[in-house]
């Protein structure tokens, strides 16, 4: 369990438009990871420009972010499927910091 301050700190520390950073933990050999969630609680479909908070389903993955000194960072992030109600079909929510399909943030 992080402390709150700690975690405002992390989230700042990490510097991504719309992102907060939930937990941290160390791995030995790997790096950190930061659990990161998105202070938006919807997303807009790409069909139609509708707003959709109706979440479909979590898609969570693991991407590489610039490494803080010598330690490798990873961002465990979490791109959800909102449902469109005009179109009724669900999509992907488009991340700032990340390109559809890679492994990595735009920045590194
Ligand atoms: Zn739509």
């Amino acid at each position: 369990m992080v402390k709150k301050r700690a975690i405002t700190i992390l989230t700042k520390l990490l510097d991504l438009k719309d992102v907060k950073v939930v937990g941290q933990r160390l791995h030995a050999g790997v790096g950190i990871i930061l659990q990161t969630e998105s202070m938006k609680s919807y997303s807009l479909c790409p069909q139609c420009g509708t707003k959709s908070e109706k979440l479909h389903q979590n898609h969570r993955y693991i991407i590489k972010d610039l490494p803080w000194g010598e330690k490798p960072v990873f961002l465990e992030i979490n791109r959800r499927q909102f449902k469109c109600n005009k179109c009724q079909k669900p999509f992907s929510e488009d991340l700032d910091f990340v390109r559809k399909k890679r492994t990595y943030t735009k920045r590194l």
